[in-house]
């Protein structure tokens, strides 16, 4: 067929990156020349109320990676060695047969399910189904354990609900003052950015708190460049400084909280000079974020990784969420506390039982009641559901220890984003049977006895939750390429062929979602009153919604929390932070994310406007480290830590700390940043920390 310039197709859809879920249009406006797929494009923002219709250079360019040519078209098995063109009917009877051959041999548990957080609402409450009714077994997390586990815990904890933002995303331009904690929105989720520019224009003072000065610190009043693993500390200082500023507001701490007397208790001795020393920051630059935080008639915190992402991530957030309390800046317009996400679906992958401890509707798998009600829905009897499992890494040392011996991955890339990568790759190596459902052979893929495609976003239809808890339906647009399948349509042809068609009886996302909206009914996520007709009609419903006549309401805790009394509570234990430097190990090794690419990049590096903008990983050090350790800008360097280590070329900055390096998380090989991080874990919520290493680094060359 000859081009043309006619409008040929025309889809709504939601960009399948960042937690933002910013509305998009794609417009085919070329047809393919004959015999390829590929055509042109013309990608165009679509105003929801999440991005106002603007989109970043991810989203702009997120159809390159569905439109591929190295997409995944037929399954693969692996045959003397090679990964070859297989059949579904002949991986679906070969995966039964080697899951029931292990379970006979090493018992239920001998199965692990990994999942991911960019699966939609319905893929991810089915692979919670599918791992604890279908295969029987308690091993199931995800990797938004590495991503909202501290915030998500820490919400929990102190208000009673794990909902990412608290307030509407339209409420920013409302705050007088925004702490943005280790979140570097500009690169993360950079549609937002024009809400934090139109509060500054409103006369919001922000601060920003990062080791490095990102372009988020660019549009900052005050930049706290923290040394990293300090953040709890520093959440402290600002706390003690409000309190002796009397800057507390005492009318909302005696009616919606309790803990607040202890907290004070607990600060009361605290040598500020030596704390600010610590955290490496000049007292007075924390004194006046402190004041103006404390001051301010409306003010917003929000956290990311870099608060989160530590092994004391979880009390990290809580001690940010004391300062929300102390000035009752939350629960009204201009005020509350956020998690800013980062995975497409981060906020509804962790709500509906992906997660090793938690049943649909954030119910808990240790509750008798929790369980009783899910298993009523599923149909089975709740003495049959497996119990608590464990993290996502700590599955992979039960791999490593060959107590897992089959894995079933979904939506994720496990061999990079885990830490300690020397473990999983040897992990993995030793796995009886490993089963991967990808668009494309990602590193975990190309380990695989079986690679079964899958859907892309514009191919598939399902909900995802955004970061602000507004549930969008995504609708399908085109069909699948080749015979790639939708997730769940793989998870019911697995469960039917393994005996379990009873309870796999689906043929749409819909009717998975209206069992998902019955099984979180009465949950603290409860979905029950959004039905696909909504979301077509209304174009988005923020949950909780306990009821069809009833819309969910943005601005949450106006007037009680979610604790059974209805308050929230202080956190007075203090944290040590780290701290574990040493003359072998003497820098810091952080890592993060660039603008182009999106988690282990098995999508953006397929897109090629996107890899064009990032080829290759690196690390960012300051002039004065660089010329310590004897290191030229743009050459080749190795970082190492007591865990392993990498091969990057270098990029010299001033704009990060002497004491700090940086690398992006986005590349696997030998360019991944997480053969250098540790696998020590978050007490509290399993987080590795990841944000905090000791390493040397030494230019590669001969000398
Ligand atoms: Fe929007 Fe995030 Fe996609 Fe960018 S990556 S277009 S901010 S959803």
């Amino acid at each position: 067929a000859e081009k043309t310039a006619s409008m040929l197709q025309v889809q709504e859809t939601q960009c399948p990156y960042c937690s933002v879920q910013c509305k998009m249009k794609v417009s085919e406006v070329a047809a393919p020349v004959t015999g390829e797929r590929r055509a042109e494009y013309v990608v165009e923002g679509v105003p929801n109320n999440a991005s106002q219709g603007r989109l970043c250079v991810k989203g702009m360019n997120a159809h390159q990676h569905a439109l591929s040519k190295e997409r995944l078209l037929h399954p693969l098995i692996r045959r003397n060695g090679e990964l070859v063109t297989s059949s579904w009917h002949e991986v679906i009877q070969f995966i039964s047969e080697r899951f029931s051959h292990l379970q006979e041999s090493y018992g239920a548990d001998t199965l692990g399910v990994y999942g991911g957080g960019s699966l939609t609402n319905e893929t991810a409450y089915l692979l919670g189904k599918f791992a604890r009714v279908g295969l029987g077994t308690r091993y199931i997390d995800y990797n938004g354990r590495f991503c909202m586990s501290a915030a998500a815990s820490a919400g929990s904890k102190v208000f009673g609900m794990d909902r990412g933002l608290t307030f509407r995303l339209s409420d920013i331009p409302l705050a007088r003052c925004i702490v943005l904690a280790g979140t570097n929105i500009a690169e993360c989720q950079p549609t937002l950015l024009p809400y934090f520019n139109e509060a500054k224009e409103n006369g919001a003072f922000i601060i920003v708190i990062d080791p490095r000065k990102t372009a988020t610190a660019g549009i900052a009043d005050l930049h706290l460049q923290i040394k990293p693993g300090m953040d709890a500390l520093l959440a402290d200082i600002m706390m003690k400084l409000i309190i002796d500023a009397g800057a507390v507001d005492h009318q909302f701490i005696g009616d919606r909280t309790h803990g607040f007397e202890q907290l004070q208790q607990e600060l009361a001795e605290m040598d500020l000079v030596e704390a600010a020393a610590k955290c490496g920051i000049e007292l007075e630059q924390i004194r006046q974020a402190a004041l103006a935080y404390g001051e301010a008639d409306t003010a917003m915190v929000m956290t990311a990784r870099g608060v989160e992402q530590q092994t004391d991530g979880h009390m990290a957030v809580r001690h940010f969420l004391n300062l929300v309390l102390a000035t009752g800046n939350i629960g009204k317009p201009g005020c509350g506390y956020g998690a800013i996400t980062g995975q497409g679906n981060g906020q509804g992958g962790r709500e509906h039982g992906q997660k090793a401890d938690q049943l649909p509707g954030y119910r808990s798998i240790e509750n008798e009641q929790d369980r009783a009600y899910v298993a009523s829905v599923w149909g089975v009897d709740p003495a049959s559901l497996p119990g608590k499992g464990v993290s996502a890494y700590e599955m992979m040392e039960l791999v490593h220890d060959q107590k897992i011996r089959g894995l079933f991955v979904m939506g994720s890339n496990p061999v990079v984003s885990n830490p300690n990568v020397r473990l999983v790759e040897e992990g993995l190596r030793k796995l009886d049977f490993l089963v991967v459902a990808d668009m494309f052979l990602s590193d975990t893929a190309r380990m695989a006895d079986v690679v079964l495609p899958v859907t892309a976003y514009l191919e598939n239809e399902g909900t995802l939750t955004n970061l602000e808890g507004r549930v969008l339906l995504r609708e399908q647009g085109i069909p699948a390429p080749g015979e790639a399948l939708h997730d769940w349509d793989i998870l019911c042809r697995i469960a039917v062929e393994m005996g379990k068609a009873s309870y796999f009886q689906f043929q749409s996302a819909e009717e998975i979602f209206n069992e998902l909206r019955e099984a979180s009914r009465g949950g603290v996520a409860d979905y029950y009153g959004i039905t696909y007709e909504r979301l077509r009609l209304e174009k988005g419903i923020y949950w909780p919604c306990p009821s069809v006549e009833t819309t969910g309401e943005g601005l949450v805790f106006a007037e009680r929390f979610a604790h059974v009394d209805g308050r929230a509570s202080f956190t007075a234990e203090t944290s040590p932070g780290w701290n574990e430097v040493s003359r072998e190990f003497p820098l810091i090794l952080t890592n993060g994310r660039v603008l182009p690419h999106y988690l282990t990049g098995v999508q953006t590096h397929r897109s090629p406007t996107l890899e064009a903008r990032e080829l290759e990983n690196f690390v960012e050090l300051h002039p004065t480290t660089a010329s310590r350790h004897r290191i030229r800008d743009g050459e080749w360097v190795e970082v190492q830590s007591v865990y392993g280590s990498f091969t990057v070329r270098s990029r010299v900055k001033e704009h990060i700390r002497e004491d700090t390096l940086f690398v992006p998380m986005h590349w696997g090989g030998i360019q991944n940043v997480n053969r250098a991080t540790r696998p020590e874990l978050d007490p509290y919520c399993r987080m590795p920390g990841f944000k905090t290493a000791a390493v040397t680094i030494r230019p590669l060359r001969l000398v």
